[in-house]
């Protein structure tokens, strides 16, 4: 079993949901505690507040794990005149440490956005509703001596090469021969300075997103026999990753139904709609994890006449109704899937790399509404 701190944990969250997908005004990552503190026990939680950090408390959690960030607004004083304050005191005296996943998680692939589509089992060729960036994949062709490949092809996996639509780990080969002569001052692997040499190789193909570059080149350097590998690098024009929030997809369903579905899925007992009638037809359905409703217009343009997102104001569902959107609110809450997927996302790695370490989800925190 290996020991781990905040930062091993953070660096594989930060993979799966890169910082540079979160939006400007969001203060993800970790807002208390020290990056090398070793982490025995996490904890889940859709937000921070007074029942978590009690919660955490007792059950003697290092990190707690969070989608909404602690601090949004930073106080000008630390006293505990203020409730929200005192939360913050008491995570500092308990030395818990606080790291959270926002907005980046919503736009990242197979995060919020696609954990919420899954629930609801929207088919797989849906598209993003709001998209915020955009990258280009490239193809990396490497030439490696036969024997020393499939440590080199571990490596560039492991640093996520190989990623065609939902396959993982895709590559290509090819044989051939590799001629040098390695000059003066050369440290061949293989070989004599001075003499022509002649090893059976492999080109190694694969795809990886423009984002991950420096990661899967570092991954040939360190593990690659030849004192100078050789590899090409292309931009494939063809194919573009595209990161955002929200999902779209050809669900042929009622108002009513999809009513239905959702207080089966998140078990609701009450939800919001604003829609023409609730037997209305929708050939394609729009889901949106927490407050989306200035999103609708890109969902609409898209084909879409239900949306699905929390937070709805009734001026924004006026707006909508106007526009022939019909709308469902479920409520915030329902990013509470956060925490049951997170976990399975830890337990994976956990499994991977021997972690030593408890995977707590935090059971005491409800939703703020309640319905009479
Ligand atoms: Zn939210």
């Amino acid at each position: 079993m290996n020991q781990i701190t905040v930062n091993d944990l953070v660096e594989k969250i930060e993979r799966f949901a890169p910082p540079y997908l979160a939006e400007d005004w969001d203060p993800i990552g970790l807002s208390f505690g020290s990056k090398d503190k070793l982490v025995k026990k996490v904890m889940l939680a859709l937000d921070v507040d007074a029942t978590t950090i009690q919660e955490a408390k007792e059950n003697h959690v290092d990190l707690i794990f969070t989608h909404h960030p602690a601090v949004f607004k930073a106080p000008k004083l630390l006293n505990s005149d203020d409730t929200r304050r005192q939360d913050y005191i008491e995570l500092i005296k308990s030395d818990i440490a606080v790291y959270s996943a926002h907005t980046n998680i919503d736009a990242a692939e197979n995060g919020m956005s696609d954990w919420l589509a899954d629930a609801l089992s929207f088919p797989e060729n849906r598209s993003i509703v709001s998209t915020i960036r955009e990258e280009f994949y490239k193809k990396i062709a490497v030439y490696v001596p036969v024997e020393a490949a499939e440590k080199l092809r571990t490596a560039m996996h492991e640093a996520g090469a190989g990623e065609v639509g939902q396959y993982n780990d895709v590559s290509y080969d090819m044989l051939g021969v590799g001629h040098f002569t390695p000059s003066d001052g050369a440290h061949p692997d293989r070989g004599e300075v001075g003499e022509s040499e002649t090893v059976e190789e492999l080109r190694i193909e694969m795809l990886f997103p423009e984002s991950i570059r420096d990661r899967v080149i570092q991954s040939i350097l360190t593990n690659h026999p030849y004192e100078e590998p050789v590899y090409d690098l292309y931009t494939i024009e063809n194919q573009k990753k595209a990161y955002g929030f929200g999902r779209i997809a050809p669900v042929e369903t009622t108002t009513e139904e999809m009513i239905t579905q959702l207080k089966e899925t998140f078990n609701l007992s009450h939800l919001r709609y604003a829609g023409q009638t609730s037997s209305r037809i929708h050939k394609k359905v729009a889901i949106f994890g927490g407050s989306g409703e200035n999103y609708y217009k890109e969902a609409l343009a898209q084909g879409a006449t239900l949306f699905i997102t929390g937070d709805v104001s009734y001026h924004g569902a006026q707006d909508m109704l106007r526009d022939g959107m019909d709308v469902i609110d479920p409520g915030h809450f329902i990013e509470s899937i956060f925490v049951p997927k997170m976990k399975e996302q830890l337990n994976q790695w956990k499994n991977l790399h021997q972690w030593d370490l408890e995977i707590l989800e935090a059971r005491l925190q409800k939703d703020v509404f309640k319905f009479s």
